[in-house]
């Protein structure tokens, strides 16, 4: 890539975060009490406090840049939950079948000094299942005593039992070592295949009406297409054409299984929602237009852009909406939305079908932005005439200047802007309003770093 060039030294991350780039994902999983959290901070060692100030990382957060013999991945800590008793196996299995649908391999922690339980045979059932490479880890292996209890897991068909002591770190080399070879060099699901169908998601809170969507969209266009040629999928997507287009829509069995919901927000649905966003390109976030925006659904909105993928708003159940209820729906797309007032918003019916062929004109201008690549010289040009029209303030008597910019990479647009001093946030936000302006974007978030040159 040209552009590309011009910025030679930049790191990766510096354009977009870890998940800028599609890096394979780790997920770890197990039982209660055998030593998840344990494993998870002596592989993150000191990073993971690193991740933990950085701002906009949410309390729901379960991955992690991670790092091994320097192969970079990203860990899925999936243990995060309390369990009550009665409920386990069902916590547990719902864990894996996550961490199946989220992960390129699997790190299974079993406690060794405890052996294989029932509930341990039930998750190995579900990984056998999915076919997605696993690496077993024999934890509190504290010492050659242990060695015995590890081997003993060879019964559980999974192959070699790794004897680990998560707690003093005796056996992690070789886990770890197992576990990044078991990793493909890119994920598998971050990635979309190239002119591939595109990927959509359907996500948001329990009953705002995916799965009538779903069977409304599919229902009524379903075609049954074999495997198309260079189109690899998981089971859990369908392919469907849409007026003679095909469309892959992600993790359609999480959407179809009608999981028990607990009330309140659910770890393993963000999870799953999570998963969903990440091997879409584009999702849609369902709301309930007939009451009030709750935090879940800004906070399904917000994994989006934080994955960095094309967004669209539907507003479902528009049949329901009373008339009375407008005011307060406007007032809250103009104070709760504000962050993305970029993105198409549709009001449709899933139950009667209502204005559901909005859905996919919607979703295409929204990967055509995301999409977008802007040249360089019509960013410096666009540029130049901002800054004449409106500099950056004083500062101290002095004033950043920009030297030049460029797009780094599309999917979402980043652009790096290389000045000779930081940037107010009012200046940047400033930008990338006017960005908008000029390019349109609708439906992308786009990104801007800077990068002072000294
Ligand atoms: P999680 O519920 O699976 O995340 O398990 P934790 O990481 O919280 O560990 C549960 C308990 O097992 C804690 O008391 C840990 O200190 C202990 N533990 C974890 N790993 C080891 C280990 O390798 N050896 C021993 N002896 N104890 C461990
Ligand atoms: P999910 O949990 O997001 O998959 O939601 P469902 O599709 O299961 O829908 C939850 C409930 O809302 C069900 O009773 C649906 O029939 C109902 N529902 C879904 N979409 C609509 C809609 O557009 N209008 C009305 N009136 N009800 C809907």
């Amino acid at each position: 890539d040209d552009d590309l060039a011009l910025i030679d030294g930049l790191d990766e991350d510096e354009l977009g975060g870890p998940e800028a780039t599609a890096w394979p994902v780790l997920a770890v999983v197990g039982r209660p009490n055998v030593g998840k959290s344990t494993l998870v901070n002596r592989i993150l060692g000191r990073r993971e406090a690193v991740v933990e100030d950085m701002p906009g990382v949410t309390r729901d957060r379960v991955s992690y840049p991670a790092e091994w013999a320097g192969r970079r991945f990203t860990l899925v800590d999936t243990g995060g939950w309390e369990v009550d008793v009665a409920g386990i196996e069902a916590r547990v299995a719902q864990q894996a079948e996550v961490a199946i649908a989220l992960a390129d391999a699997v790190l299974f922690v079993v406690d060794a000094t405890v052996g294989a339980t029932d509930t341990d045979e039930q998750v190995v059932r579900l990984l056998r299942r999915a076919g997605k490479p696993v690496v077993l880890c024999a934890n509190k292996v504290d010492g050659p005593a242990g060695e015995a209890d590890a081997a003993a897991l060879w019964a559980l068909g999974l192959g070699e039992p790794f004897p680990v002591s998560a707690l003093h770190g005796r056996g992690t080399g070789d886990l770890l070592e197992a576990a990044v070879d078991a990793l493909p060099e890119v994920s598998a699901h971050a990635k979309p295949v190239p002119d591939g169908p595109r990927r959509v998601a359907l996500v948001g809170r329990p009953n705002v009406g995916k799965s009538s969507l779903l069977n409304k969209v599919l229902g009524t266009e379903r075609v049954v297409v074999d495997a198309t040629a260079g189109t690899t999928r998981d089971p859990v997507d369908e392919l469907v054409l849409l007026k003679g287009v095909p469309w892959v829509f992600v993790d359609t069995a999480g959407i179809r299984r009608r999981v028990h919901q607990t009330s309140g927000p659910d770890f393993y649905a963000s999870l799953r929602t999570q998963a969903a966003i990440e091997k879409a390109e584009v999702a849609v976030v369902l709301v309930d237009a007939s009451a009030p925006l709750t935090e879940q659904d800004t906070r399904v909105i917000s994994q989006v852009v934080d994955a960095g993928r094309a967004l669209v708003i539907a507003y479902n159940k528009w049949d329901l909406m009373d008339e009375d209820r407008r005011p307060y729906l406007e007032r809250e797309i103009d104070k709760d939305l504000v962050q993305v007032q970029w993105a198409p918003r549709v009001n449709i019916s899933a139950r009667t079908g209502w204005h559901t062929d909005r859905l996919v004109p919607a979703l295409e201008r929204s990967l055509e932005s995301w999409d977008t690549r802007i040249s360089t010289g019509r960013l410096n040009a666009f540029l130049g005439e901002l800054v004449a029209a409106h500099p950056h303030p004083l500062r101290g008597g002095k004033q950043p200047r920009i030297l030049f910019a460029t797009q780094a990479s599309t999917r979402p647009p980043r652009f790096v802007i290389f000045t000779t001093g930081f940037l107010d946030p009012g200046y940047r936000r400033y930008i990338e309003r006017r960005l908008r302006e000029t390019f349109g974007f609708e439906g992308s978030p786009i990104s801007i770093s800077v990068r002072v040159r000294e």
